[in-house]
């Protein structure tokens, strides 16, 4: 047996920087962990940190490539340790993807077969772990897209079929979802977006780890058998509140509550302690995500309610 071919056998693992100098001259990087599998099989790019504080997912993903063992993987395993650096490490929220990270992107995703791209709450969030499923309408890619979704093992979902503008209302109908354009829609590869973690959390109970895990035993990159979760149920209409003036908001739910239509929520008042707004319920809903920051503007989210189908 050559060298070569007993490298082969074992995979290996191979960390390294993806870099680009955008137009202003100031260089991006994403720190990458590429596992080649000991078996020949597929590509799945996993992305961490599109956000800088929404830690669960980087937790996750660190802990994958640090932890993985080549030997029990079949293809191509892509990692991007901490997609957004610069938010990462300046501890910036709600940062914007610049055009050179999102063509760094689109180049580890290119070539694969599967997307996970982890997301969740930022440190001024609160959020229920759900997960968002990127419909195509093709029916072989929307096929895995459904599966990803199924296999990571969180209870609810967004099949998120978005192509235009927000509407005006408050009430945001289950199709729509940012951003206008994802990955899937550019390179046609079945993504879907977990959503977990809140507040700085650092995957407390590995949700987004061992959905991760389950994904690529269910999909046949990494041996072991996959677990079988209750059908998803997914998320309808969303209520979308915001602040009507400059405040301090302070809410009366916590995020996975289910309320009742009418039911205070929260208030926004002054400093002094006037009342300014009484938030309630539009509807009756589950509180799928707040803002857990207390200064608000005029007009900021304050939090959306998920109305949750009925299980099958
Ligand atoms: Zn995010």
């Amino acid at each position: 047996m050559t060298s070569a071919e007993s490298a082969t056998m074992l995979g290996s693992k191979q960390g390294k920087f993806l870099s680009r100098i955008d137009d202003a001259g100031k260089t991006h990087r994403i720190p990458v962990g590429i596992v080649e599998g000991a078996r020949p099989g597929g590509q799945i790019t996993i992305f961490g940190g599109q956000h800088g504080t929404e830690y669960d997912g980087i937790e996750a993903v660190q802990k994958l490539y640090r932890t993985i063992d080549p030997a029990e993987v079949s293809g191509r395993i892509v990692i991007a340790l901490a997609t957004h650096e610069e938010s990462f490490l300046n501890w910036e929220q709600f940062a914007p993807t610049y055009p050179s990270i999102m063509e760094m992107m689109m180049e580890l995703a290119q070539g694969s077969d599967l997307i996970i791209n982890c997301h969740g709450g930022e440190f001024s969030e609160g959020m229920h772990p759900y997960v968002i499923c990127r419909l195509l309408g093709d029916e072989t890619l929307d096929q895995s897209a459904r599966k990803m979704a199924q296999a990571f093992g969180l209870p609810y979902v967004s099949w998120s079929q978005y192509r235009g503008e927000p509407p005006e209302s408050s009430v945001r109908p289950a199709w729509w979802l940012w951003p206008k354009k994802s990955m899937a829609d550019r390179l046609r590869i079945p993504e879907i977006t977990p959503e977990v973690g809140e507040r700085g959390s650092r995957d407390d109970q590995g949700l987004m780890y061992n959905g991760i895990i389950n994904v690529l035993k269910t999909f046949g990159y990494l041996s072991g058998e996959p677990q079988t979760f209750e059908p998803l149920r997914a998320i309808g209409d969303r209520y979308w509140l915001t602040a009507d003036e400059d405040g301090v908001f302070f809410p009366s739910i916590t995020v996975g509550q289910d309320v009742e239509e009418g039911e205070v929520v929260g208030v926004v008042r002054d400093y002094f302690g006037e009342l300014l707004q009484t938030v309630t319920a539009p509807a009756a809903g589950k509180v799928m995500n707040m803002n857990w920051g207390m200064p608000v503007k005029k007009g900021a989210f304050l939090l959306w309610l998920g109305v949750i189908e009925k299980a099958a």
